[in-house]
């Protein structure tokens, strides 16, 4: 008998919860037919500010021994959430699982039967989406980048679950970092996977919290925590702009030597002013962004704080 823990974070998610939970008790009661393991739900509320937390509790009422309800003290981002989730429970396999029924929930227990053959890494890889063309285009260049840049392991296109190990389980909990982006850390860890695929659903309730914001945290995050990349970027600019600097003096000199310069050149020394001080701000931000984050994990501040596990 094996253990699979779900991962669920749950934030403004009143609408679909029960649902959610009438879909997984369908799907887990075809799955025992044959199969003898064990299903623990563990839902994350990520402070939400609707009635959320109600409805968990309303759920773990009727589900007592295998739902776990984890409150926490406010929004922390849904990879804290799902970090709560597999900190705080104990299986053979975990599995995550968004609150909004846009993946179909017997997902989930075709990614575990996989697991089951031996592989300790399963990723659910959308086959299709629907959503807004902005999602999409974002999400695309997301995954391009991050999978050139950063995670070369990482799965062509985006991926929402993943289903790993408990030896994977413990290297997540142990490596104890912040600002990252758990879905990529998953690869440095070198495991093998095997990929499924599925219909992304379009949303039923409500509206995505995934504001454009954070997405763009997200992003920053997954490149400053994989990849060097933007720095190299950085040096490799200002050596190219070196490299033209010196063969313009050089010009100028001669230039000048051979009186051919009438007072000219105003507009050319802005524009390359302009130009080189706007390359040095983003340079130094983008320093900013890896020495902020230096900063923020020797702090050692807690990533999620729990109000109660119920
Ligand atoms: N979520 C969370 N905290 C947040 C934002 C989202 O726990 O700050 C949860 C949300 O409840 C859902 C999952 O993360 O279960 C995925 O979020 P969403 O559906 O908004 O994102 P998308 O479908 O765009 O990936
Ligand atoms: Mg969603």
């Amino acid at each position: 008998m094996n253990k699979l823990i779900v991962v669920i974070p749950c934030y403004y998610n009143e609408e679909s919860i029960i649902e959610l939970m009438d879909d997984l008790n369908l799907c887990e009661a075809n799955y025992l037919k044959i199969n003898d393991d064990k299903i623990e739900y563990i839902f994350v509320d990520d402070g939400s500010g609707d009635r959320t937390f109600e409805k968990l509790m309303s759920i773990k009422e009727q589900n007592q021994e295998k739902v776990k309800v984890i409150k926490l003290t406010g929004n922390f981002g849904s990879i804290n959430a799902i970090m709560a989730g597999i900190s705080n429970g104990t299986g053979d396999c975990y599995v995550t699982l968004s609150a909004d029924l846009q993946e179909p929930a017997n997902l989930i227990f075709e990614m575990f039967k996989v697991w089951k053959k031996g592989i300790k890494l399963v990723i659910a890889k959308r086959r299709s989406r629907k959503d807004s063309l902005f999602t999409i285009i974002y999400s695309k260049i997301f995954h391009f980048l991050l999978r050139t840049f950063a995670m070369k392991e990482a799965p062509k296109g985006g991926f929402d679950l993943v289903l790993f190990d408990k030896k994977i389980r413990d290297f997540l909990v142990n490596i104890d970092e912040k600002n990252t982006n758990i879905f990529y850390s998953i690869f440095l860890f070198k495991y093998p996977y095997e990929t499924i695929e599925y219909d992304r659903k379009p949303r039923k309730y409500g509206k995505s919290k995934w504001i454009f914001s954070k997405k763009v945290k997200l992003l920053i995050d997954s490149f400053v925590s994989f990849s060097f990349f933007p720095i190299r970027l950085i040096s490799g600019m200002g050596l190219f702009l070196g490299i033209i600097a010196f063969l313009y003096g050089l010009f100028i000199i001669s230039a000048r030597i051979f009186n051919l310069i009438h007072l000219q050149g105003w507009a050319a020394i802005m524009v390359v002013l302009l130009f080189v001080s706007s390359f040095q701000m983003i340079a130094i931000g983008i320093l900013g962004e890896y020495i902020w984050r230096s900063l923020d994990a020797s702090r050692n501040r807690p990533i999620y704080i729990i109000d109660e596990i119920y």
